[in-house]
């Protein structure tokens, strides 16, 4: 039988676990995501980070249901996650927004990454729902911003590149 303080210790661990993670889809949250960036940061590692949004996502959950849209949201994580290496980190940091950071990974190594996912991801069949498009923008760090948030902001300002300019593409901040 676990003593008192085991199982104090492993509802810590659970708690701890819980709080950086999202519930939907298991993987990291936007909170989770912040410290791992800070790490990156301080520890003066380059990266690069891919903007994920799902085109069009509205029609999905309109058409067959929020249940619907969120089983279309775990097949993104999935997808994300196989293109995704060791080192990677995979995050939800908004209702369909996604970011896949690469540590040591240039914006342009990192185009091609996203363009991997970007046609895994239109050639996907997805139960019911048939096929999905995804916008990536893509920004680096110390490439494009000198802290997180601004790059973050240039992803940003990709992304919606991408979107304007008929989506389903990958686009690398300026
Ligand atoms: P765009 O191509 O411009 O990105 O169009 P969009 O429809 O994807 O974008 P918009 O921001 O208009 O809509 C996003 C939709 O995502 C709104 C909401 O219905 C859906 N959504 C947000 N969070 C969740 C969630 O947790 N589950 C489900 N099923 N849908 C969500
Ligand atoms: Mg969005
Ligand atoms: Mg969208």
């Amino acid at each position: 039988m676990l003593k008192g303080e085991s199982i104090l210790q492993l509802q810590i661990g659970q708690l701890r676990h819980d709080a950086q993670t999202d519930p939907l889809t298991g993987i990291h949250n936007r909170r989770s995501l912040k410290v791992w960036l800070d790490k990156l940061i301080h520890e003066q590692t380059l990266f690069t980070i891919l903007e994920i949004d799902i085109d069009f996502f509205k029609r999905v959950n309109d058409t067959y249901g929020h249940d619907k849209g969120d089983e279309t949201l775990k097949a993104l994580t999935v997808l994300i996650q196989s293109i995704a290496r060791k080192d990677d980190i995979v995050a939800r940091i908004g209702g369909e927004e996604f970011v896949l950071v690469i540590p040591n990974q240039n914006s342009e190594g990192a185009f091609k990454i996203a363009e991997r996912l970007r046609l895994a991801v239109e050639s996907s069949y997805i139960d019911t729902i048939g096929y999905i498009t995804i916008s990536i923008g893509i920004a680096s760090y110390p490439e494009h911003g000198t802290n997180i948030d601004q790059v973050f902001k240039k992803a940003d300002n990709a992304l919606y590149y991408a979107k304007e300019h008929g989506r389903n593409r990958s686009v690398i901040a300026n």
